[in-house]
């Protein structure tokens, strides 16, 4: 007796246990079937590979010879496809729309708009990117909405809105002097598109303030303004000390963060070698000096390469005759930069660039300049996820990643272009539909 009672009650629990309204179910299982693979890290591209995706992550890849279906999984297609992992934009800003300076450019957003209508659009500029194949960015502050792209994070994360995984930097850190709103009158006390500080004391605490409120990276401007020198030279004004910068660094270092210094050249991207930053933006005038420095440092560059081609005032005008110095200059930067091996890495300044454009576009220039495609794609994938301490996380499609995977009809070893038309989508496993063809 006191044995059946005893086998009664285990019934009873055993199934209330399996009955407990959230008791795991399985995760779903998907098949991709890859005509061409382009991992993201391999120096050459795999045929025939069968992708298998249990949940948000990728379990196994393998040749479809030899690959075993799980049974009762999702197949996709993509064997007439060439497939990649989701690609990293690692310079953006959602909250910039590519102000069209004839309708009052940038200070508009922050004169006029409403932070509910910034934000608004910010989640169509995240759509986009995602859309177009871009499951990452790292978003390189708000200009002037504050803590916005914490909220837009957070939305994503939640499933409120589509979007790419946001790596962000909130409001971005500079001298006075050294951001705009500016050209106002001086008695007017003008709000910034950047936290203005100054003082190692004040760096720090501005730094401090931006990782309590939710910055994954700390964006510091090193040079601001720009123009052509005496001797025909692009000359940047520098914004921060060394010491300024080590305040910064320091902190953001010890919370286990880094730092992208937007830095043009000169005297403010000397600093920005000494100080130690992470990655240096843009980076469109690099001498013998920093390259070296950078490679001993292990320094990130992100040159953003399409973004100086927009917008160029009229050629007998000064800004005019500056913006196209910049692009003058870049272009041997970056020839430099590629030929003695240091980092680089794809980021565009789109929201500088309007985000109705291809996001891809910064491909073009870059295997222009001599970086083999392959090189290319890996910037914007493994090489993108290294910078982001998300190394066979992201930018790869390989077992233990996450499944973020593209697709794309053209080969894009042969045309890079073909990466401005992705045709699939996938993140954490879920795909995705272009509504914005
Ligand atoms: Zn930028």
């Amino acid at each position: 007796m006191k044995n059946i009672c005893w086998v009664l009650f285990l019934v009873v629990v055993v199934t209330a246990v399996a009955q407990q309204p959230n008791s795991p179910t399985p995760p779903a299982v998907t098949v991709i079937r890859a005509g061409t693979l382009i991992d993201g890290k391999s120096d050459k591209p795999r045929q025939d590979q069968v992708i298998v995706i249990r949940g948000n992550h990728i379990e196994s890849v393998s040749d479809a010879a030899s690959a075993k279906l799980p049974a009762g999984a999702t197949v996709i297609d993509l064997s007439k496809a060439t497939v990649l992992p989701g690609l990293i934009d690692a310079h953006t800003h959602i909250f910039l729309q590519g102000e069209d300076p004839a309708e009052g450019g940038y200070d508009v957003n922050i004169l006029n708009a409403p932070l509910a209508l910034r934000a608004a659009r910010a989640t169509v500029a995240a759509r986009r990117a995602l859309e177009q194949g871009f499951t990452t960015l790292r978003d390189v502050e708000t200009e002037g909405a504050g803590y916005g792209d914490v909220g837009i994070k957070e939305a994503i994360e939640a499933g409120y809105i589509p979007g790419p995984r946001l790596f962000i930097s909130t409001r971005a850190i500079s001298t006075t002097g050294g951001y705009m709103l500016e050209g106002y009158a001086p008695e007017l006390n003008m709000p910034k598109g950047a936290q203005i500080v100054d003082g190692p004391v004040e760096a720090r605490k501005a730094a401090r303030e931006q990782l309590d409120h939710g910055a994954d990276w700390i964006k510091v401007y090193m040079t601001h303004r720009s123009w052509v020198g005496k001797n025909g030279e692009l000359v940047s004004q520098p914004t921060f000390t060394v010491e300024e910068l080590r305040a910064i660094v320091d902190e953001t270092h010890g919370w286990g963060k880094k730092v992208a210094c937007h830095a043009y050249g000169g005297i403010g991207l000397r600093r920005a070698l000494d100080g130690g930053c992470d990655s240096i933006e843009h980076g469109l005038d690099l001498d013998d000096a920093a390259i070296s420095q950078m490679l001993k440092q292990g320094t990130w560059y992100v040159p953003t390469l399409s973004a100086y081609y927009h917008d160029w005032g009229p050629a007998d005008t000064p800004g005019g005759q500056r913006d196209r110095l910049r692009a003058a200059v870049h272009e041997p930067s970056f020839k430099k930069a590629l030929k003695a091996g240091v980092k680089i890495v794809f980021g565009t300044d789109m929201g500088g660039i309007p985000w109705t454009e291809p996001i891809a576009q910064e491909f073009s220039p870059m295997v222009r300049l001599g970086m083999p495609p392959m090189d290319a794609i890996q910037s914007a994938t493994s090489r993108a996820a290294t910078m982001l301490d998300m190394e066979g996380k992201l930018g790869v499609v390989a077992p233990g990643a996450f499944a973020d995977i593209i697709a794309v009809s053209g080969d894009p070893l042969r045309d890079i272009k073909a990466l401005e038309k992705v045709e699939f989508v996938m993140k954490d496993g879920r795909s995705f539909k272009n509504e914005m063809k």
